[in-house]
């Protein structure tokens, strides 16, 4: 049987970055297993929908490079692919199991539901909840006669259908990456199906979808575990075979201790959205590893690696080397913590491995002197974690230098970095072809001649040419700037410092 997994999310917001983990792993294990990605669109919830939210989910995952192989976009042969076209098909579903006896109709209004929870917790009783024992006190079908209950449902009177969860059941299973999962019936309340509203539960269209769209491998966050159990009894009340589950471990906050949240990014000056999000009613702001410049290829290397590795030392994976080497059965039972620096180094390592040529497109789109954005990209590359930086850390490429960093200017403009200069704006004028191999041998040829060590004085010259103590090489630095500039700004600072 050929593997067929589903990516599943509510548009309820923006896909939060541990969404586009579950959204990999699925896409990674069906890649490998030469299955089907599937993209379910689950909307039912109408009062958390959030308009914008289906778009950024589907440029979100595009801009990751998960292909989706079934879904809204894409169409196939399991739609609609969204469960708000689907509403006849779980009524459908509901009623079957109302007629199999496994689920009932239940009239309860919510003054009566809260009489009851007040009762329970009169009595102290600890599961306060409707279910096998509470459910025979209620107004139901399974309390009401069949002649009350037709009554009611033909003079429309709102109702749920809630699952009859059997008093007395222990629910087992393997969890791929959890193990076996035990729990005893008891433990669950008589869950509602279907809605007064006639739209399904998560729990019903959840089901009902995934059996229908043959769907293999439940592949989803770890807190979606509580709810495993109720979803067996689901497909055991319709006699169903269970896919199998994987539920991924969690992301971890920065420091290792709970779950990753919107607030950790807030504080922790980083993104925790993959694209940057604006909500169109609140107005709310959320800045995006795409708009922060993260490279999308390095995104995914390091979302592949927080709950999961090749057991070797291999950090650096693109999708195809991922897809190869993944196995779902090695995925981490604990969480996983965000540490954004990995993300940093991630960006980095990607960023180096970029043909020039590639990041030269990049900047020229601002500079728009290719020449010049290759001399930046090769002076650049190997010192910076996004290619934005490329320009940001170099402001005295385009502008002349108006202050001079002071500590340097104390410690190293000197007596002999004063003489020394004069001499270093003759040499720079020697230089017929001026590039940075040029400047260096008449530099250093013209200095030593003079008997100064050139290392002596190179940091006020380049105090001289930038007006800061670090920087990237400065000879290619002076040929960027060119002959004219780079001997002004010696005269310059030779006039002020
Ligand atoms: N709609 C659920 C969510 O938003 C899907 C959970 C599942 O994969 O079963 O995460």
């Amino acid at each position: 049987m050929s593997v067929r997994v589903r990516f599943a999310p509510s548009p309820t917001g923006p896909l939060h970055i541990g969404g586009v983990r579950t959204a990999l792993y699925n896409y990674l294990f069906a890649k490998k297993m030469g299955g089907t990605m599937i993209l379910r669109i689950e909307d039912t919830d109408q009062t958390r929908f959030v308009d914008g939210a289906e778009e950024y989910i589907q440029e979100a995952l595009g801009w990751v490079g998960i292909n989706i192989d079934e879904g809204v976009k894409q169409g196939g042969d399991f739609g609609p692919y969204k469960q708000s076209e689907r509403k006849e098909i779980y009524a459908k579903y509901a009623q079957e199991l109302i007629e199999s006896g496994k689920a009932y109709y239940a009239f309860d209004t919510s003054e009566e539901l809260d009489a009851l929870r007040k009762t329970l917790e009169e009595a102290k009783v600890d599961n306060i909840s409707y279910n096998s024992v509470t459910r025979m006190q209620m107004k139901n079908s399974l309390t009401l006669s069949s002649d009350e209950v037709s009554a009611k449902l033909a003079a429309g009177e709102p109702h749920v259908i809630r699952l009859k969860v059997p008093l007395k059941d222990e629910i087992r299973f393997k969890d791929i990456v959890r193990d076996w999962v035990v729990v005893h019936s008891s433990t669950i309340d008589d869950k509602i199906l279907m809605k007064s509203d006639g739209m399904p539960t998560y729990h019903l269209a959840n089901i009902v979808d995934d059996h229908l769209m043959e769907i293999t491998h439940v592949i989803r966050g770890e807190e979606w575990l509580p709810s495993a159990p109720l979803h067996i009894l689901l497909y055991k009340a319709f006699g169903w075979k269970a896919p199998e589950f994987a539920h991924l471990p969690l992301l971890l906050k920065p420091e290792g201790n709970g779950k990753l949240s919107k607030r950790d990014g807030v504080l922790g000056d980083f993104p925790v959205f993959p694209l940057e999000w604006q909500d169109k009613v609140t107005g709310d702001f959320s800045r995006g590893f795409r708009e922060d410049g993260y490279y999308a290829d390095a995104v995914v290397n390091f979302l592949a690696f927080l709950g999961w590795n090749p057991g070797n030392d291999q950090e650096i994976m693109n999708m195809k080397e991922l897809i190869s080497a993944f196995d779902i059965h090695h995925i981490h039972k604990s969480g996983a913590r965000f540490d954004v620096n990995k993300a940093k180094w991630y960006n980095q390592m990607y960023l180096r491995q970029k043909d020039d040529a590639v990041l030269t497109a990049e900047i020229d789109s601002e500079i728009k002197n290719a020449d010049l954005s290759l001399k930046i990209v090769k002076l650049m590359k190997d010192r910076v974690t996004f290619t934005k930086e490329m320009l940001s850390e170099i402001p005295y490429i385009f502008e002349e230098p108006q202050t001079y960093d002071d500590e340097i200017a104390q410690k190293k403009w000197d007596e002999l970095a004063k003489t020394a200069m004069p001499k270093v704006a003759e040499v720079l004028k020697t230089v017929e072809d001026f590039n940075s191999q040029n400047i260096h041998d008449a530099l250093f040829a013209g200095l030593e001649a003079e008997g100064i060590k050139p290392g002596k004085i190179m940091q006020a010259l380049r105090l001289a040419i930038t007006g800061q103590g670090k920087g990237p090489d400065l000879m290619l630095t002076i040929e960027i700037l060119g002959k004219e500039k780079a001997i002004a700004r010696i005269e310059k600072a030779l006039a002020v410092l």
